[in-house]
């Protein structure tokens, strides 16, 4: 089922979410749902708080990008953080561009480490402790943002911040329409 995404603006992207247990209800049914949303959008990673759960999930997918070929795998790359902690960044920081599927139309560079080691608990709940890379490393520190009330746009400079303030409101007042479904509260 596609779930309706929250857009910036609203409280529950700013709120820290709580860790779940392998016994939280419908737990396959939501990631499978998160998964459904995030492609029927074109995103590559989804938090839990963008689909209004203000839990501790994060579903990311994308096809690996091969540098050397310039061409992008056939195989996708999945995965599920369940309770995700960085322990350590790794490397040297670089820009990215990124989007966020609560911010429509917005996208900008955003300054990161390249690797972080990662503790986490996937949809079979079992643990990991991993350095990651590449975009799985990028696309999961965008994720686990959200898990601690923070979005891409918070990591700009002031005058990035500055400049897209405008837009910002834009997206709080509901004045977005990207062709998926956006969850409308309080909004005209
Ligand atoms: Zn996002």
């Amino acid at each position: 089922m596609i779930l309706p995404i929250v857009g910036y603006g609203d409280p529950i992207l700013r709120k820290e979410t709580q860790p779940i247990t392998a016994d939280y209800p419908g737990l396959k049914q939501l990631i499978d749902d998160m998964f459904e949303t995030m492609y029927n959008a074109d995103g590559v990673g989804l938090a839990a708080p963008q689909i209004d759960r203000s839990i501790q999930l994060v579903v990311i997918g994308f096809r690996p990008y091969d540098e050397a070929t310039d061409t992008y795998g056939e195989e996708e790359e999945r995965h599920v953080l369940i309770n995700p902690e960085i322990l350590e960044e790794v490397g040297e920081k670089q820009y990215f561009n990124e989007g966020c599927l609560s911010i429509p139309d917005i996208h900008e560079d955003v300054l990161r480490p390249e690797s972080i080691v990662l503790h986490w608990f996937d949809e079979n709940f079992e643990e990991h402790n991993e350095q990651i890379d590449g975009m799985f490393a990028r696309v999961a520190q965008h994720e686990i943002d959200h898990l601690h009330g923070k979005v891409f746009t918070d990591r700009l400079s002031q005058l990035r911040k500055t400049m897209i303030k405008r837009r910002l409101n834009d997206v709080a007042a509901g004045k977005v329409h990207p062709k998926y479904k956006m969850k409308r509260t309080n909004k005209r």
